[in-house]
């Protein structure tokens, strides 16, 4: 898969890219990534990408002329073209697994005040990392490349991401390492008994454990198997949540 990265500040990716995992898938040459500088691609003799907007207001725009001869230098048949934007789609773990299976990501970062809304119309999708605003899209196309990466075919074991939170729906149960008592604080008896299928057991309960306290809404519309159930059932009676609170129906 290769990563294109259009960007103002392309030095922002230097510790981003050579550091950890996309360090190493890059190594190994399972992700290409590069991060372009749009500055490169203006005609403007003063090298300007930005202009002040039209009908006044504050702030500098990103101009067409520079973004899209910048996209269209690497834009191919099998490129999908993504804008980071707060008014995009929300990115979530699903939408990374949709996007690892693209071939070339094109990854268009906004600065300043954002962009001529022209450029949308030359795009295949705006994509937004949360509700809030960022001073510029790099940190969204850190977070999507970082998604997407781990997600790439040999990049991580494929067990270490099938645990993960958002995988199966639930958020992760907790882990621990040693040493087993911690001022007082010990690990879990189960974790060091070596027996595994009661361990799987207590990581399966805690995860929905979990997941009922931080994030019902996850459960809502789950399809439950019936050892969820009911491994749910005891987690509902342990944390003394009514009938008429439970989300799981
Ligand atoms: N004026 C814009 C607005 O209110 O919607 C915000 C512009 S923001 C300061 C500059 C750039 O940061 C945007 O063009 C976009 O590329 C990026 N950005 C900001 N927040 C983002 C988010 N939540 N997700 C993805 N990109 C974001």
């Amino acid at each position: 898969m290769r990563i294109s990265i259009l960007t103002l500040f392309p030095e922002m990716f230097d510790g981003f890219m050579n550091t950890s995992i996309i360090k190493k898938a890059r190594l190994k040459e399972l992700v290409q990534m590069e991060a372009v500088d749009i500055r490169e691609f203006t005609d403007d003799r003063h090298r300007r990408v930005d202009e002040y907007p039209f009908g006044g207001g504050q702030g500098m725009i990103m101009k067409c002329q520079p973004v899209l001869d910048c996209v269209d230098s690497l834009r191919t048949e099998n490129s999908r073209v993504l804008l980071m934007g707060p008014t995009g789609r929300r990115f979530d773990q699903a939408m990374a697994h949709e996007l690892v299976q693209e071939q070339h990501l094109i990854l268009l970062c906004g600065h300043y005040e954002g962009l001529d809304a022209r450029i949308r119309e030359f795009v295949d999708d705006e994509v937004s990392i949360g509700d809030y605003v960022l001073t510029g899209g790099e940190i969204a196309a850190m977070v999507i490349s970082d998604a997407v990466t781990r997600l790439v075919d040999g990049v991580i074991t494929e067990q270490s991401h099938l645990d993960e939170s958002f995988e199966n729906g639930l958020l992760e149960y907790p882990q621990y390492t040693r040493p087993a008592d911690y001022k007082g604080h010990r690990v879990p008896e189960v974790l060091l008994s070596g027996h595994h299928e009661k361990i799987r057991q207590f990581r399966l309960k805690e995860s929905l454990r979990l997941t009922l306290r931080v994030r019902p809404d996850l459960l809502k519309n789950r399809v439950w198997t019936l050892e969820e159930q009911r491994l749910m059932e005891e987690v509902l009676q342990e944390e003394n949540v009514l009938p008429d609170e439970k989300t799981v129906e």
